[in-house]
């Protein structure tokens, strides 16, 4: 894909039968606002809060994530900002927060310590809630869910930060919630997951290290890291299916979203988004220009009847190539 995709920055993303599928960037960094917003990103698909907790050496204050929250929800305004709540633990060790653990990717992460620790997530919701003061586009995203309880309680817990913010006269909107797909279970749970929160967001990076059991950081094991395995297909359908039977939109803000052959296959499962790296974007529309959502129903149908990842590669380089 050496051609100049440049001319493409402010044409919509549709396939050539009119489907239009938004691209969001994956962001931590204010460096990003400028070049995602030059590239037509239509909002932030995920915001990774962990920066502003590992700027520091102890956890930010209320105060002290405000603004960084609120220069994200400003600069894309009105587009959407999904800020995720804090995702530390397993690849993302806070120094200051130490857990030693035989199997870190199996053990206290992302929101299981948040929920664990409740000041933490009040702390950090209420920051969210109040950066977004007087705007309407705060989306806010719970990762490393494994089970419907720990909706339920994130949802409590952020309508306990809200009623306390309007009890304080606070003037904030309601932000929309969703969940991560990234753990096989909520493979399974999609559906009844959508139906607590506004929509789905899958974390193929994770989603793939733990169908395939491959360390996502592991270099002797890499070989093995396959997005386009028959399991992974299978699986991203099914969170779709899931999220769609509730009624609900669903999309992907893994790095897998930023690989064109991927983003065949997830156009053709229906997915109503993708969220990808500011250094992706352009080439991730051109893919979603040069295709029906017909086409790509049918490049995802006859990748499923393969049994080997390289195969489903090959059938799609040779679709990428043919369409130019
Ligand atoms: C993912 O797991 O795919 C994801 C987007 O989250 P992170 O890479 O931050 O774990
Ligand atoms: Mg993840």
């Amino acid at each position: 894909l050496a051609r100049d995709l440049s001319g493409l920055a402010s044409k919509p993303a549709i396939t050539l039968d009119g489907v239009t599928l938004p691209i969001y960037v994956n962001s931590g960094l204010l460096a990003d606002v400028e070049p995602a917003l030059k590239s037509g990103a239509e909002g932030v698909g995920l915001y990774r809060t962990e920066f502003p907790y590992m700027v520091r050496d102890r956890f930010p204050s209320e105060e002290e994530q405000i603004p960084t929250y609120r220069q994200m929800l400003q600069a894309f305004h009105p587009r959407p900002v999904t800020l995720r709540t804090l995702d530390i633990g397993g690849d993302k060790p806070l120094a200051y927060f130490p857990v030693r653990e035989d199997n870190p990717f199996l053990g206290w992460r992302g929101i299981r310590i948040t929920l664990d620790h409740p000041e933490l997530f009040l702390t950090q919701t209420r920051a969210m809630l109040r950066a977004s003061d007087g705007l309407d586009n705060l989306r806010i995203l719970f990762p490393m869910i494994s089970n419907v309880a720990e909706v339920d309680e994130a949802n409590e817990l952020l309508t306990r930060a809200r009623d306390e913010l309007l009890e304080e006269g606070a003037s904030i909107g309601v932000p929309q919630r969703g969940v991560m797909i990234e753990v096989p279970s909520a493979v399974y749970l999609a559906e009844a997951l959508a139906r607590r929160v506004d929509y789905l967001s899958v974390g193929t990076n994770d989603l793939v290290q733990y169908l395939l059991a491959v360390d996502r950081n592991n270099t002797r094991v890499a070989s093995l890291y396959h997005p386009l395995h028959p399991a992974v297909l299978q699986a991203l359908q099914q969170a779709c299916e899931g999220a769609h039977r509730a009624g609900k939109p669903i999309y992907v803000c893994g790095e897998m979203a930023g690989d064109p052959a991927a983003v065949i296959l997830l156009l053709g499962m229906g997915y109503d988004a993708l969220s990808v790296s500011v250094a992706g974007l352009t080439r991730v529309k051109w893919v979603i220009r040069s295709f029906t959502r017909v086409r790509a129903r049918a490049l995802f149908e006859e990748a499923l009847r393969l049994e080997d990842p390289l195969h489903v590669r090959e059938l799609l380089d040779d679709a990428l190539i043919e369409a130019g």
